[in-house]
């Protein structure tokens, strides 16, 4: 019974408590039963084990408590190792003492917050305590894992792609886009040499790119009732290792995600020089699109050249080249810049709106908004945008800094995650959530 001060919640909590000892010994009695059965083989190298001898205890941390199993261990001749087959059978093997679905929630909660933050939320929501330091390797770990599994994934993907397979029958023709950009993290480049470093006259922070593109379908793009739309279906790449890894992180997940099958593609980003020289390499056959923002942005710069602090001019002025480009062509746009230089005298004005008149040129092939709008492709990059602030939101909390290494795990682990290919990593996971892609 309910005391008059108590709700539903304490009745949860008094339940979950009950149960507790319940599944913590049929965790243990199943996790023995399976001890029981591991072969005496070597887990490495599938050897039969000798000198085998029976009763050591190990003690581990689950997620109903901690459970005690004794393990038969023997040696591998040919490893020249000493072997607990169980542990491998049982997915404990080089942990820290912590149980698969431990080891999953360290690392699902540590790519999601501070570590700090990360262990007391563990601890209040399930009752497990990992000490921050031990939580803090564990996801590392995990994210090493993580990261050899994405190139192993990138491998196979890469492979399947040049096997000469039959396509894919595929009903409607469908066109694959792809969005670029990059972001900044803060990061530390030398842990502990800081004091040593600042003697030397140097600053141990550094900023470091963190390359970002997301890939997806035009056909699995929909609205909702609002008019926002929304993607059913859609891949994430991140990485710190430089465009080289995002180049081919990238064309794997668009593979992954369909492009082999696309009757075109479509690559999108600011007018950053790489993304082009990236699009050009890797995905030769795209069209590429700047930004419609990013263009905005250079016809309100061609406006303050012109019209300094006069806002209402500038507005005025504004408005109807942003239509054109929106509905008309870059070509009207850019011979109305050019009249605009004309009637400029030489001078830093002139200069920047030069600048800018330039830019327009250079750039004019991929400012076909107006078809793009018809065929219903997007012309702006907010998709990959909003995953760079997403992803900033976790990466860039005051006082935070990364490793380089570190940081590269974190975010491999927070991409499988995305990709909904979490259950790769943590197979007992599968089962939790099945219509996750
Ligand atoms: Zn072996």
């Amino acid at each position: 019974m309910l005391a008059s001060d108590e709700n539903l919640g304490h009745l949860e909590t008094q339940a979950a408590q009950d149960v507790q000892p319940l599944l913590r010994e049929a965790v243990q009695r199943g996790a023995q039963a399976k001890a029981d059965a591991s072969p005496p083989v070597c887990p490495v190298c599938g050897h039969k084990l000798s000198r085998l001898s029976s009763g050591h205890a190990r003690t581990f941390e689950t997620r109903f408590g901690s459970i005690t199993i004794q393990r038969t261990r023997g040696y591998c001749k040919r490893c020249g190792k000493w072997r607990v087959p169980a542990d491998a059978a049982l997915g404990l093997e080089e942990t820290a003492g912590y149980s698969p679905a431990v080891q999953e929630m360290a690392a699902l909660l540590a790519s999601k917050m501070p570590v700090e933050e990360a262990s007391v939320v563990l601890e209040h929501l399930t009752g497990i305590k990992v000490p921050r330091a031990t939580l803090d390797r564990e996801a590392r770990r995990q994210g090493q894992r993580a990261q050899r599994l994405r190139t192993q994934l990138d491998e196979q993907t890469r492979r399947g792609a040049s096997d000469k397979k039959p396509l894919e029958l595929t009903l409607e023709p469908y066109q694959m886009i792809i969005q670029l950009d990059a972001w900044n993290i803060r990061e530390r480049d030398n842990w502990g040499k800081s004091a040593a470093l600042r003697r030397a006259g140097k600053e141990p922070e550094r900023w470091h790119w963190v390359y970002t593109g997301t890939c997806f379908r035009l056909d699995q793009r929909s609205q909702t009732a609002g008019g926002r739309p929304v993607i059913s279906r859609r891949g994430f790449v991140a990485t710190r290792q430089g465009l080289d890894g995002l180049r081919e992180q990238m064309h794997a997940e668009a593979l992954r995600r369909g492009l082999g099958q696309a009757a075109s593609a479509l690559v999108i980003g600011d007018g950053a020089v790489w993304i082009w020289r990236l699009a050009d390499d890797r995905f030769p056959q795209a069209r590429q699109r700047l930004d419609f923002y990013h263009a905005v942005q250079h016809l309100v710069a061609v406006g303050r050249a012109l019209f300094g602090q006069d806002k209402e001019k500038l507005q005025a002025w504004l408005k109807p080249l942003i239509k054109q480009l929106k509905n008309e062509s870059s070509v009207k746009v850019i011979r109305q810049l050019e009249e605009a230089l004309a009637g400029l005298a030489a001078g830093p004005s002139a200069e920047s709106v030069t600048k800018e008149v330039n830019y327009f040129h250079e750039h004019h092939s991929r400012m076909d908004y107006r078809a793009g709008r018809r065929a219903g492709e997007p012309i702006g990059s907010g998709p990959v945008e909003a995953t760079c602030r997403q992803t900033q939101c976790r990466f860039k909390r005051p006082g935070q800094f990364w490793s380089s290494q570190g940081d590269e795990a974190l975010l491999c682990l927070e991409m499988l995650w995305r990709n909904g290919r979490w259950h790769l990593l943590f197979p007992h996971t599968s089962a939790l959530n099945p219509a996750r892609n």
